[in-house]
C-alpha cells in the first residue's frame, strides 16, 4: 500500500488542546475586521497606555492577531512569521455576517429586493 498519511498536515498550531482553552482565546476575525482594523481604532490599539497586567506592559500589540508581545524584537519577528501572514490572509476574506446567514436560510434582503423592484417596474410601466 502507498502512503496513508497526507503530507503537509502540520501547521504552526502544535498544541490544539492548549489553543482550545478559553484563557488563550483572542478576538474573533470578524471583530478584528470590523472594529480593530479601522485606522482610528488601530492607532489607539498600537499606542496603549502602560498596563502592568498585559505582557510587555501592553506596548507591543499586533492588531491583526490581537496579541501582546514582550519586546519590540518579538513583535517584529512575529510580523515576519507564518502565523501572522496566514492571519492577514484570513482577514482579507470578508467576514461571515448575520445577513449572510439569513441569506443562506432564505430570509435575507437578497430574496425580497427583486420582488419590490419588479413592483416598481410594473407600476412605472402601467
Ligand atoms: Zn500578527
Amino acid at each position: 500500500m502507498g502512503r496513508l498519511r497526507r503530507s503537509r498536515v502540520h501547521n504552526a498550531r502544535r498544541d490544539v488542546h492548549r489553543a482550545a482553552r478559553t484563557r488563550v482565546r483572542t478576538r474573533d476575525l470578524d471583530q478584528i475586521q470590523m472594529l480593530d482594523l479601522d485606522p482610528k481604532r488601530r492607532a489607539e490599539l498600537e499606542a496603549q497606555p502602560l498596563d502592568f497586567e498585559k505582557p510587555g506592559l501592553a506596548q507591543h500589540y499586533c492588531v491583526e492577531c490581537a496579541k501582546y508581545y514582550e519586546t519590540d524584537a518579538a513583535l517584529n519577528s512575529h510580523w515576519r512569521s507564518k502565523v501572522h501572514k496566514r492571519r492577514c490572509k484570513q482577514l482579507k476574506e470578508p467576514a461571515y455576517t448575520i445577513e449572510e446567514s439569513e441569506r443562506a436560510a432564505g430570509l435575507g434582503r437578497e430574496t425580497r429586493k427583486p420582488a419590490v423592484m419588479e413592483d416598481v417596474v410594473v407600476a412605472v410601466a402601467t
